[in-house]
């Protein structure tokens, strides 16, 4: 046995798990696995993309300035606190890393987001899991699972695997509920999906105890450049900014994603389309017998019978080349998330389930 262990946590991490994108045997495949935009990423950030490769030899900028001006111009925020991130997933890690620790306790909800879990353990802390109330966070719960060791409160809203949010009211009275010393952290990866909604951005303007998360992954079609953001208070900023890498996002990932925010009408196209899709992918569900929750992201939650019956659905939508996901591992196994794809990928993911419902296998 060797003397040369990992801090305590660590190994009782459980690796994450991205969703597919192969299927043996299957050259042609669809994938609705991951929540990516069917349509990619803006024609401006392709262009960015291209000019930067002429800067490769060129260390990035450390402030990320040009990028933080464009969101804040974009988004109506200010820029000073704005932070940047090799995916909102640095974000996360950056806030468990800075503000949780051994002793101290990390909440999340019950089929919250991984990388909240994963996250805390790597910092040492504890994670703490929540229970919901029908797929849908609960404020009550959430207020009655802290403690005096709770340093950071995680919520998804929307959340994913579920697709359900809560009312600004709600999140006001969490973040009016929760204790002293602890940071409500809103993740707003599918904020840009909800017409009118600023992921609580004027909450984290007018407290001092609320931060947003953000991505780039989503509805701007950049998962694999990987850029996020966070809006915080400036306290929290200048304490993030110390356990961030100083050279943390390339070149090639800042020019993608200030010319991705500032194309507006391209994002609002994405927006409409998803919404019109999502509507019909329900809809269609629905009339096969697969009911999902009222959907306020870029997936729907497909609820079958039972765990066998959704990894039947599972198996005969693969052997068809169609690629959701399972999502067991967030305490649902008789779900699937379908990412709402192209108006092609939804029909053929709608006629394949409605197939598997009338007894194909
Ligand atoms: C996809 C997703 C993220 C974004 O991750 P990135 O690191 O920005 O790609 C964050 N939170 C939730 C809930 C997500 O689904």
């Amino acid at each position: 046995m060797t003397a040369i262990k990992p801090q305590p946590g660590i190994m009782d991490i459980a690796l994450y798990v991205g969703g597919k994108s192969h299927v043996e045997g299957v050259t042609q495949v669809v994938k609705l696995s991951s929540n990516e935009n069917p349509f990619g990423p803006s024609p401006a950030a392709q262009e960015a993309v291209k000019r930067a490769v002429h800067e490769m030899h060129r260390y990035p900028p450390t402030d990320h300035a040009n990028l933080r001006a464009a969101i804040a111009e974009v988004h109506k925020l200010d820029a000073e606190r704005i932070i940047c991130g090799v995916g909102s997933d640095e974000i996360i890690a950056f806030l468990c890393q800075a503000y949780a620790g051994p002793g101290t306790e990390v909440l999340h909800t019950e089929h919250g987001f991984g990388m909240y879990r994963i996250s805390a353990l790597a910092a040492g802390a504890t994670p703490v899991e929540v229970r919901e109330r029908e797929r849908v966070t609960d404020v009550d719960a959430i207020l009655a699972g802290c403690t005096e060791r709770t340093r950071l409160v995680f919520i998804a809203n929307p959340n994913n695997p579920t697709g359900t949010m809560i009312g600004l009211a709600e999140i006001e009275r969490l973040a009016e509920g929760i204790p002293p010393e602890c940071l409500l952290v809103l993740d707003g990866a599918y904020a840009e999906y909800v017409e009118g909604y600023d992921g609580g951005a004027k909450l984290v303007e007018h407290r001092d105890n609320v931060v947003m998360t953000r991505t780039f992954s989503k509805l701007y079609g950049l998962g694999g450049l990987r850029v996020g953001w966070g809006y915080a208070p400036a306290e929290v900023i200048e304490v993030l900014n110390r356990v961030r890498g100083p050279f943390n996002l390339s070149n090639i990932a800042l020019a993608a994603a200030e010319a991705a925010v500032r194309d507006s009408a391209y994002i609002e196209k994405c927006r409409s389309e998803n919404a019109r899709m999502r509507a019909w992918l329900s809809d269609a569900l629905a009339e096969h017998g697969v009911p999902c929750d009222t959907s306020t992201a870029n997936f729907v939650l497909a609820r079958f019978a039972d765990q066998a019956e959704a990894e039947a659905c599972d198996l005969y939508l693969q052997k068809q080349g169609l690629i959701v996901r399972r999502v067991a591992g967030y305490k649902l196994p008789n779900c699937l998330r379908i990412t709402v794809g192209d108006e092609p990928s939804c029909r053929q993911v709608a006629h394949n389930i409605g197939l598997f419902k009338a007894g194909a296998r």
